[in-house]
C-alpha cells in the first residue's frame, strides 16, 4: 500500500497548485486511511507495485538485505536502472531468475514511451512521451552546429496562466518523477546518436511545467543526470528556466546548486508582467531583484533573461530602458526569443524595429543581447507551443 508520504513526496512541494488536480483528493483520503470499505480507487492504488526508481540506493541495500539477497545487488540494479536505463527486470543479466522474480514480484519499472515523434524541417524533433498513468508531455532535440540541446518538461501541464503560453492551457496536472524527466534526457540523447550521430551536450529545463514547482523532483532528476552512476554530464550545461519564484530561487542558492538559471522576464514592468505573467501579482519584480541578488552572492553565476517583444505590449523604449535597468542588478545577459503564436490571440511579434531598439539599448549599456531564431515551430515544438495541438494530452486529463 502506497504510504502518504510517498504520495506528499510524489506532488507537490507547493500543495495551493495541486488542489485542482483529483489525485490530491484520492491521496487525502489514502493518507487518512478512511476507507474501511472495499473502494475501488483503493484496490487500484494497491495493486500499483511501487517504481523501483523512487528507491536510493540505501534504500535498495535496505530492501535486498531485508530479503537475505547480498547487499551489492543493489549496486547492480541500480546501474541498470539509472545508467543503462534498462526497461524490464527481465534485461538484467547478471541477476539470477530469482533475483528477478524477486524484484518483479515487489516493483515496477514506470519508464516512459516515445508515443509519437515528429521531424521538423529545421531538425528539430518533438517527442510525445507517454507515462505510466497514459498521460503526455513533450520534450524536444534542438539542433544547432555546435550544440545539441534536450529542451525537457518538469510537469504535466501547468498552473502558472502566463497568457502567452500554449502549456498554461493545459492546467497543471502533476509532477514528474525524476525518473520521467531523467528518461526524457536518455531519449533525446539516444536520439542525438541515431539522428545526428553526435553527442547530446545541453539541457534546458523549458518544456511543459514550471520546475520551481517541482523542485525535488526536479533537483533529484540533474542529480541522476550529472552523477557518473547516470549520465555523468556537467551540471553547467544544464539550464533551469522559471518564470521566477523568488522563494525557490533563494532555496536553489542556498543548496549551492550548479547549473544555470534563466528567468523568463518579458518585462521589467510590473504592471506589464502581471499582466503577463499572474504570478507577478504576488511575486513582484522588487523581490525578484532581491531574491536573484542572493543567488548571484551565493553562487557568483550571471542569469539569463528570456524576453519576448510583442506589438503594442512591451516594444517601447520606456520597456527597453526598464530592462536595461533590471540587467543592472546582477551580471546578466538577455535572449531575445520569438514569439510563437498559440492562436488567433491577442499577442503579436513585434516589428524588427522594436527589437532593434531594444538591441541598441542594451548593448549601449554593455549588455549581452542575443536574438533567437525559433526552431520547430512547422511541429509546433518552439518554446510556449508544447501541448499546443496535442489533444491527447488533453484527454488524458484525470
Ligand atoms: N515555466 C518555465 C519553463 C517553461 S516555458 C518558464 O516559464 O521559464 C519556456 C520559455 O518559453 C519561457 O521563457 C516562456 O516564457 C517562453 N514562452 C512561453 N510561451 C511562449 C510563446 N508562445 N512564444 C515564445 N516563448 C514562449
Amino acid at each position: 500500500m502506497i504510504k502518504g508520504r510517498e504520495i506528499k513526496e510524489n506532488n507537490s512541494s507547493f500543495p495551493f497548485t495541486y488542489r485542482d488536480d483529483l489525485r490530491w483528493v484520492k491521496s487525502q483520503f489514502l493518507k487518512f486511511e478512511i476507507f474501511q470499505f472495499p473502494n475501488p480507487y483503493l484496490c487500484l492504488v494497491e495493486n500499483q507495485k511501487k517504481d523501483i526508481r523512487k528507491l536510493s540506493l540505501t534504500e535498495l541495500e535496505e530492501f535486498f538485505v531485508a530479503q537475505g539477497e547480498k547487499k551489492f545487488r543493489a549496486k547492480q540494479v541500480y546501474e541498470w536502472l539509472w545508467n543503462k536505463s534498462l526497461k524490464n527486470f527481465d534485461d538484467m543479466s547478471n541477476l539470477s531468475l530469482s533475483t528477478r522474480e524477486l524484484l518483479k514480484n515487489h516493483f515496477s519499472i514506470n519508464h516512459i514511451q516515445v508515443d509519437l515523434m515528429q521531424h521538423s524541417s529545421d531538425g528539430t524533433i518533438k517527442n510525445a512521451v507517454k507515462l505510466f498513468d497514459d498521460k503526455i508531455v513533450e520534450s524536444v532535440l534542438i539542433p544547432t552546429t555546435k550544440r545539441i540541446t534536450a529542451c525537457v518538461s518538469s510537469q504535466v501541464g501547468c498552473s502558472l496562466d502566463c497568457n502567452f503560453c500554449a502549456t498554461a492551457r493545459l492546467k497543471r496536472m502533476r509532477n514528474l518523477t525524476p525518473g520521467e524527466i531523467y528518461d526524457q534526457v536518455v531519449a533525446i540523447k539516444e536520439e542525438a546518436e541515431t539522428y545526428f550521430q553526435r553527442p547530446l551536450t545541453n539541457i534546458v529545463f523549458m518544456g511543459m511545467g514550471e520546475p520551481l514547482l517541482n523542485y525535488a523532483n526536479v533537483i533529484e532528476a540533474i542529480d541522476k543526470i550529472t552523477a557518473p552512476e547516470g549520465l555523468g554530464m556537467a551540471p553547467r550545461r544544464i539550464t533551469l528556466s522559471t518564470v521566477g519564484i523568488p522563494k525557490m530561487i533563494r532555496k536553489m542558492a542556498d543548496d549551492d546548486v550548479k547549473f544555470n538559471l534563466a528567468i523568463s522576464l518579458h518585462s521589467a514592468i510590473n504592471e506589464t508582467r502581471s499582466r503577463l505573467m499572474p504570478i507577478n501579482d504576488t511575486n513582484p519584480l522588487e523581490d525578484l531583484g532581491d531574491a536573484l541578488k542572493h543567488w548571484y552572492h551565493k553562487t557568483k553565476r550571471k542569469v539569463t533573461y528570456e524576453y519576448v517583444i510583442w506589438e503594442g505590449v512591451n516594444d517601447d523604449e520606456r520597456h527597453a530602458r526598464a530592462l536595461a535597468k533590471f540587467c543592472k542588478i546582477i551580471p546578466s545577459k538577455v535572449n531575445i526569443i520569438q514569439y510563437n503564436p498559440i492562436d488567433e490571440g491577442e499577442f503579436r511579434q513585434a516589428k524588427p524595429e522594436a527589437v532593434e531598439l531594444y538591441v541598441r539599448i542594451l548593448e549601449s549599456q554593455g549588455i549581452i543581447a542575443k536574438v533567437r531564431k525559433s526552431r520547430g515551430q512547422d511541429i509546433d515544438a518552439a518554446c510556449g507551443q508544447l501541448a499546443n495541438k496535442n489533444e491527447v494530452a488533453q484527454l488524458s486529463s484525470i
